[in-house]
C-alpha cells in the first residue's frame, strides 16, 4: 500500500429509500465536502445509480478536488447484500433491487474502485471506528427507525455472518405473542420499539381520547408524520401518554440488549437512531437498568457501557468511508 493512497480522502454514500448523501472524507475521518439528492428508486436502478454518481461528484467539487484525487467510494444500503461480491441482493426500500452489482455499476460510472455495505453494519462501524466506540474492539449497534437494526463490531472487525445476514437484533423475539411484525412473526422487538410501533400505539392511546401534546405539536409544525423531534418535546414536556408507550419502548429495548450481551458479550452498546439521538442520555438510562437486570452474569455487569449513538446522520456515511479505506489495506 502506496503512503499516497493511504493520505487520499474517500467518498462514503448513505444509499436510502429517500435519499442519497455523499460526503468526502479525509484520512482523519473528516468531512470535507458533502452533497445530497434524491433517491427517487421509482425510476428504475440505472436512475438512481447515475444519481448517486452525480451527487459524489458534487460532493468531491465542494471538497474542492477532482476525482483524481479520491482513492476509492463505498455506499451503504438498506437490505441485504453480499459485501464480497458488491452486490445488493435484496433491498425493499429501493423498489425492491434484486441483485444488483452496485459495486461495479457505480465504479465503472466514476471509474474508482466501490464498495457496498449494508446501512445499520457501516453506521455501527462508523460509531467504532470515529464516534461512541473508538478504542473498544468488540461492540453492538443497535439503529432504531422506522425498524430496528444491528451490526456487530467482534474483535475489531464487522461481521457480517455466514449468508451476510448478521446483526438482525430487531427480529429478536421479545413477546411471543405480541404484536404481527413487518417479517410476519410476531413480538419482535421492531414490533413494539420502532418509531412505526412508538407511533402506532400513540395513535392508538389518541384514538381512546388519552390527553396528549403530539397533535398540538404536529399541527404546529404542519407535519404528516410523527417525527422524532416532536416525540422528544413532548416526551420533555412530561406527555404522560407518550412517556408511557416510549417507556414501554425502552422497557423491551432493555430486554434486547440483555439478551445480546448474554449472547456475545460485547464491552459496549451503541443504542442510535432519530428518537435515541433526539432524547440523548434520557433514552439509554431507561434502557440501562432493564438490560443489567437480563444480564446473567451479573457480575462486573455495570463495566458493559450502554451509550448513545455519537455520528448523527452521518454515521453510516463515516462508516462507508472507513470501510472504502479498510478494503483498500488503509484502514
Ligand atoms: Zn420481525
Amino acid at each position: 500500500m502506496a503512503k499516497e493512497t493511504r493520505d487520499r480522502p474517500v467518498v462514503g454514500i448513505d444509499l436510502g429509500g429517500t435519499k442519497i448523501l455523499a460526503g468526502v472524507v479525509d484520512a482523519k475521518g473528516k468531512i470535507i465536502g458533502q452533497a445530497k439528492r434524491a433517491t427517487k428508486p421509482e425510476d428504475g436502478v440505472e436512475a438512481v445509480i447515475e444519481r448517486m454518481a452525480k451527487t459524489v461528484r458534487e460532493a468531491v467539487n465542494t471538497a474542492e478536488l477532482s476525482s483524481g484525487d479520491i482513492a476509492a467510494v463505498c455506499s451503504c444500503a438498506p437490505g441485504t447484500i453480499d459485501a464480497e461480491r458488491g452486490v445488493v441482493r435484496f433491498a425493499p426500500n429501493l423498489h425492491n433491487w434484486e441483485n444488483v452489482p452496485l459495486a461495479k455499476l457505480l465504479g465503472d460510472k466514476l471509474d474508482l474502485p466501490a464498495f457496498v455495505e449494508n446501512d445499520v453494519n457501516l453506521g455501527t462501524l462508523g460509531e467504532y471506528v470515529l464516534g461512541a466506540g473508538q478504542g473498544i474492539d468488540n461492540v453492538v449497534g443497535i439503529f432504531v427507525g422506522t425498524g430496528i437494526g444491528g451490526g456487530l463490531i467482534l474483535d475489531g472487525k464487522l461481521w457480517g455472518g455466514w449468508r451476510g445476514g448478521a446483526g438482525e437484533v430487531g427480529h429478536t423475539v421479545v413477546l411471543a405473542e405480541g404484536p404481527v411484525c413487518g417479517c410476519g412473526s410476531r413480538g419482535c422487538v421492531e414490533a413494539l420499539a420502532s418509531r412505526t410501533a412508538i407511533e402506532r400505539d400513540i395513535w392508538a392511546g389518541v384514538k381512546a381520547g388519552r390527553p396528549s401534546l403530539i397533535p398540538e405539536i404536529m399541527q404546529r409544525d404542519k407535519r404528516q408524520r410523527l417525527t422524532s423531534g416532536a416525540l422528544a418535546e413532548a416526551f420533555e414536556k412530561g406527555d404522560p401518554l407518550v412517556r408511557e408507550v416510549i417507556g414501554r419502548a425502552q422497557f423491551y429495548l432493555g430486554v434486547l440488549v440483555g439478551n445480546l450481551v448474554n449472547i456475545i458479550d460485547p464491552q459496549m452498546v451503541i443504542i442510535g437512531g432519530g428518537v435515541a439521538e433526539a432524547l440523548g442520555e434520557k433514552y439509554v438510562e431507561s434502557i440501562r437498568p432493564v438490560a443489567y437486570q437480563y444480564f446473567i452474569n451479573k457480575r462486573g455487569s455495570g463495566d458493559v457501557q450502554i451509550v448513545s449513538a455519537m455520528l448523527g446522520d452521518n454515521a453510516a456515511l463515516l462508516g462507508a468511508a472507513v470501510h472504502a479505506r479498510r478494503q483498500l489495506g488503509a484502514g
